[in-house]
């Protein structure tokens, strides 16, 4: 079950947290995996330890807000079955306090990065037959989270480009769904925590960790298991669809 050969595959955020995670168990179930991410280096280390394992990956150092290098990249690589939209950055502040530059820095990563990865790869994927994609939203678009103005307006609009994608290709054999990620200790949280409570990291990672029900944050592997799932056959009827992977965050919070 949930074999991946001769499937190519592109992670956006490859080289970190979530993407990493997703980077490795694709390739572990026989896909060729393009490692997409701004750190070069992070990127070569995903694809090392695929390497190391016996699989096939090839980095690419690139930044998804430059929508002429994701088109070049996309139609280099040439043929793309799976595509998995992770690169992403945080923001904390409210609509008041939330800068024209932050607000437009978020939207240009997080939604603009998605848009031009949708918009250069799924024409590669229509001339390779179809496909499955996969954005990461977060459970920041399902309820209200205190200070995740733009953070969140960015969530909600990953949420609204996947059903509009799941739409507009289902009979072209494209299948677009979304997760939304609870807290998953990554270095995502770990950079957060130090650049908004410095000398309290370890306090707030705790009381980060209780504010999921099940008293802890996820595990990069957590979501990269359900990527996986959603990415095989097995998960052939599914689109349009979004998965809260949140230790209880969205339902069970009373
Ligand atoms: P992470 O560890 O910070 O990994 C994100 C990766 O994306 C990093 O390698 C980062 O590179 C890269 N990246 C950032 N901006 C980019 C750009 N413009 N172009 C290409 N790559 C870029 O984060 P994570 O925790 O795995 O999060 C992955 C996704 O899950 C994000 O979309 C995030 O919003 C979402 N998510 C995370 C959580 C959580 O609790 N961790 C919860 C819900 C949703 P640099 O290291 O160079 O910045």
């Amino acid at each position: 079950m949930f074999l991946l050969t001769n499937k190519i595959a592109v992670v956006t955020g490859g080289g970190s947290g979530i993407g990493k995670e997703v980077c490795l168990v694709l390739a572990k179930q026989g896909a060729k995996v393009y490692v997409l991410d701004l750190n070069k280096e992070q990127g070569e280390a995903t694809v090392q330890e695929i390497e190391k394992n016996g699989g096939q990956a090839k980095a690419v150092a690139i930044d998804v807000t430059d929508q002429a290098a994701m088109k070049k990249t996309y139609v280099e690589i040439g043929s793309i079955h799976i595509m998995v939209n992770c690169a992403g950055i945080s923001h904390i502040g409210n609509a008041i306090n939330t800068s024209q530059e932050d607000f437009e820095k978020i939207f240009n990563v997080n939604v603009k990065g998605v848009y031009n990865s949708l918009h250069a790869g799924i024409p590669v994927m229509q001339k390779s037959g179809g496909g499955v994609i996969v954005n990461i939203s977060s459970v920041v678009a399902k309820v209200g989270i205190s200070d995740r103005f733009a953070y969140g307006m960015s969530k909600g609009a990953v949420h609204a480009m996947t059903l509009s994608v799941a739409k507009d290709f289902i009979k072209e054999g494209i299948r677009c769904n979304s997760i939304s990620p609870g807290r998953v200790h990554t270095p995502f949280v770990d950079g957060f925590l130090k650049k908004n409570y410095p000398g309290k990291e370890t306090e707030m990672f705790e009381k980060l960790s209780k504010t999921q029900p099940i008293g802890r944050m996820g595990k990069p592997i957590e979501i990269a298991h359900q990527v996986l799932y959603l990415c095989s056959d097995e998960a052939g009827f599914i689109t349009g669809s979004d998965y809260c992977i949140d230790g209880g965050f969205t339902t069970l919070n009373s």
